[in-house]
């Protein structure tokens, strides 16, 4: 098997970005169609409309409430192909974005992604995942190419609610555990290949910046603030996750998150938030030792990702209930079994009881 990494044709972050948004991204096209919730679109539609304007550049903005399925994303692109859209934006977060993608690999069209959360790693990636209309996960949408420019305006990112960039610690968390895992397993990454060194370096950063500037970072965004911790974070949670997910390679904590995800209970819950207890999960299965997950549960704690089924709004604990989600995570396909052993329901459905009685121990303390 060869190696293969993949990135974004450009990464470009900093304060007060969307108001330069037109000199970053106008070499793609000459008609570009934004995607984006109505919270993002009131956020950054005059200074985007300003640069635009001032480039001699059309655009056009097209709310998007739905959810990310095959016929959302389907409707969108006829409104885009009637509007001669020649680059497509995503503008928002993880929903949005995704559709965005499915939207630009419908037309054919340039891509740029304007995450106004650092809330997952998706907006590097030529991943989309699209569910159906019961929140079952429909498909893995493997797109030509990465987007062409990933624009990130910190001071947008901050400003958004704490919640949202912890709950992209939360993604970024379980990236090198992930990696590695894939490493030990010889797992294909998304593109096809094995992992590069360069890959599983960035994976490793990950980490590495979270324990370094994790809580600083967050307490900043607490106060609407940028710092360098911020900037550092928002690096982690979108450029180094993105491209370590991507061409590391998934494992557990992904398909242990498409489980819990699949919960009634569970639908209020960020895909960071249950990442970050999957990642817990798949420490738990693959028997790290204790000192290693008190040192990633006392991450959690600390910014406030979920370390209990509780938190993530699971309160029936019984074998019956948590079985469904560990048999979810089985389902064929899903990253799970990039794992170096054999995947059964009763191994997750262990893993998850497990870190759900270290995650309540914890919080006795
Ligand atoms: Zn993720």
């Amino acid at each position: 098997m060869h190696k293969i990494m993949i990135a974004p044709g450009r990464y470009i972050q900093g304060p007060g970005l969307i108001k330069e948004m037109a000199t970053h991204v106008g070499r793609l096209g000459s008609r570009f169609f934004l995607i984006g919730g109505p919270t993002a679109i009131a956020l950054v539609q005059e200074p985007v409309e300003a640069s635009f304007d001032h480039a001699s550049k059309d655009c056009r903005f097209e709310i998007f409430t739905g959810e990310c399925t095959r016929s959302s994303s389907e409707a969108l692109s006829e409104k885009a192909k009637n509007y001669h859209a020649d680059v497509i934006v995503g503008v928002g977060g993880g929903r949005t974005i995704d559709t965005a993608k499915a939207v630009s690999h419908a037309l054919e069209a340039a891509l740029v992604i304007l995450p106004t959360v650092a809330s997952n790693d998706a907006p590097c990636s030529a991943l989309a995942v699209q569910y159906k209309e019961n929140h079952m996960l429909d498909r893995f949408l493997i797109l030509r190419r990465n987007p062409d420019v990933v624009l990130v305006d910190s001071q947008v990112i901050a400003e958004a609610p704490t919640r949202y960039f912890v709950a992209g610690m939360g993604d970024a968390l379980a990236t090198w555990f992930e990696a590695h895992t894939c490493t030990k397993s010889n797992a294909k990454n998304l593109p096809g290949g094995t992992t590069t060194s360069a890959a599983l370096r960035l994976a490793r950063l990950c980490y590495e910046n979270l324990m370094a500037y994790g809580l600083s970072a967050k307490l900043a965004v607490d106060r609407d603030s940028v710092t360098p911790a911020v900037e550092m974070v928002i690096e982690t949670n979108i450029l180094l996750s993105g491209l370590g997910f991507e061409s590391s390679g998934l494992a557990a904590a992904h398909g242990i998150h498409e489980g819990l995800g699949a919960m009634e209970e569970t639908h209020s819950a960020l895909h960071g938030e249950l990442v970050a207890f999957g990642t817990l999960a798949q420490l738990v299965m693959e028997n790290h030792p204790k000192d290693e997950i008190d040192k990633v549960m006392g991450f959690c704690n600390s910014v406030g990702l979920p370390v209990t089924l509780g938190q993530l709004g699971i309160s029936n604990l019984s074998r019956e209930n948590l079985l469904k989600a560990a048999e979810v995570a089985c389902m064929e396909g899903l990253t799970t079994h990039n794992s170096y052993f054999d995947i059964n329901p009763h191994r997750i459905l262990g893993a998850i009881i497990g870190a759900n009685a270290l995650g309540e121990e914890s919080l006795k303390a």
